[in-house]
């Protein structure tokens, strides 16, 4: 993330920050011994001497600010990688929640699958061969319905209502007799409502 580059660019910005304070800070330490120690007498040499102390003790203030800003920057830089590392987790838990639904999901549409199959496969033995190979060429032609109920006179496969000449055709064919929707020529499956 853009935001842990900026974290230790800071953490970079700071170490540096203060090894410029440490430096100042030790030269002043050194002069304030000079001063101290009264080896040097020269007026010239004293007054010097004083004025670098004040101006590195200027110079260690303004190092010491440049520090606390850049360690403010690296905090908020640091809280939003928190705040960010946060997020990113909660997503990646949204995904990986969803992730394993869809796979859930996935194994019971494969189970009923193969249930499904397995019935038809039961279902489909007890059905005469010329018969079952109609119905899979009209399930072929038909998007997946090769037979249809006869409800109220009407073909629910295409949900037309048959003449009445095909109707008086279907009441008089014998019950083992294949009758097909004049319409659709999907196989009728005759029921007590078919309207008969
Ligand atoms: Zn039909």
């Amino acid at each position: 993330m853009a935001v842990q580059t900026e974290e230790s660019d800071c953490a970079r910005e700071q170490t540096k920050a203060e090894q410029d304070v440490d430096q100042v800070r030790q030269r002043a330490t050194r002069d304030q011994q000079r001063l101290d120690s009264g080896a040097v007498t020269s007026p010239k040499d004293l007054e010097n001497l004083q004025r670098e102390i004040v101006s590195l003790a200027k110079r260690q203030g303004d190092l010491e600010d440049i520090v606390l800003e850049v360690m403010e920057r690296r905090e908020s830089a640091q809280e939003r990688t928190a705040e960010l590392t946060e997020r990113v987790g909660s997503v990646q838990g949204k995904i990986d929640d969803a992730t394993a639904r869809r796979d859930a999901a996935a194994e019971t549409l494969d189970a009923d699958e193969a249930k499904a199959e397995k019935e038809r496969e039961v279902i489909a033995a007890t059905i005469p061969a010329d018969l079952l190979k109609l119905y899979d060429k009209l399930r072929q032609q038909q998007g997946g319905i090769g037979a249809a109920k006869l409800y109220q006179r009407t073909c629910q496969g295409c949900r037309q209502e048959l003449a009445i000449t095909d109707i008086n055709e279907i009441r008089a064919a014998a019950p083992d007799t294949v009758v097909r929707c004049e319409n659709c020529r999907r196989i009728l499956v005759r029921t007590s409502e078919s309207g008969l």
